[in-house]
C-alpha cells in the first residue's frame, strides 16, 4: 500500500491545540496510523535510518511501542519496550529523571539487554529530549550502546537533539512551532 501522490507523511500529523494543558500544541499521529499507506510509508522510510548489525530496537511507551514494533518487524530485529514505573513483570531497572515540573520515572527489564549490544531506540516524538536522554542512560547503565535515536516527529525549536550528546539522531519529519 502506498500514499495517494498528492499527500505527504506531513498531511497525516494533526495539530491540537492547548492538548493536554493550555500552551501545547498536540502532535497527533491518530491519522497516521489510522492510513495504511502512510503508516507503512513511515516506518520504511524510518528503516532507511537504521544502522547495520543492530542488537534490539528500544521503544518508548507509549507511542514509541507502535512505531518501534513496526521497524522492528520491518528488520528482524528484537524489540525492547520501556515503560512507566509498575508495568514490567520481572526484574526491573530505573532511572528518575527532570521533567519541567517534577520527576519520572521509566523501566526497563535488567535482563533485556545484555553488555555491548547495539541498540537502536525509538519514539514518536522528540520534545525537550529528557525522555530520550534518560533511556540512553538507561540502556548504558545495562551496558547497551546506543548507536542511533530515531523519531518520526521533532520539535526542532525546543532543541532536545542536544541533550543527546553526540548519539546520532534522525527525524522524518520536523516542525518550528
Ligand atoms: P520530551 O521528553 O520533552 O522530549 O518529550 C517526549 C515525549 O513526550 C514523547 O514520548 C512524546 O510522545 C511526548 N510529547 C512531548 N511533546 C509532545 C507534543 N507536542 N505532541 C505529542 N507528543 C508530545
Amino acid at each position: 500500500m502506498t500514499i495517494q501522490p498528492a499527500l505527504q507523511l506531513r498531511d497525516f500529523i494533526r495539530n491540537i491545540p492547548d492538548f493536554p494543558k493550555q500552551g501545547i500544541n498536540f502532535k497527533d499521529i491518530s491519522p497516521l496510523l489510522a492510513d495504511g499507506g502512510a503508516f507503512s510509508e513511515c516506518t520504511s522510510e524510518l528503516s532507511i535510518h537504521m544502522p547495520d548489525d543492530i542488537d534490539a530496537i528500544v521503544g518508548i511507551e507509549s507511542r514509541g511501542f507502535l512505531f518501534g514494533a513496526a521497524l522492528a518487524q520491518l528488520t528482524g530485529v528484537g524489540f525492547v519496550p520501556i515503560r512507566k514505573p509498575g508495568k514490567l513483570p520481572a526484574a526491573t531497572h530505573a532511572i528518575e529523571y527532570e521533567l519541567e515540573y517534577g520527576t519520572d520515572i521509566l523501566e526497563i527489564h535488567r535482563d533485556a539487554l545484555s553488555r555491548g549490544h547495539k541498540v537502536v531506540i525509538v519514539d514518536d516524538l522528540l520534545a525537550t529530549g529528557g525522555t530520550a536522554a534518560a533511556t540512553i542512560k538507561l540502556v548504558e547503565q545495562l551496558g547497551g550502546e546506543v548507536v542511533a535515536c530515531l523519531f518520526v516527529i521533532e520539535l526542532d525549536f525546543l532543541g532536545g537533539k542536544e541533550k543527546l550528546g553526540n548519539t546520532p539522531v534522525f527525524s522524518l519529519l520536523h516542525y518550528d512551532d
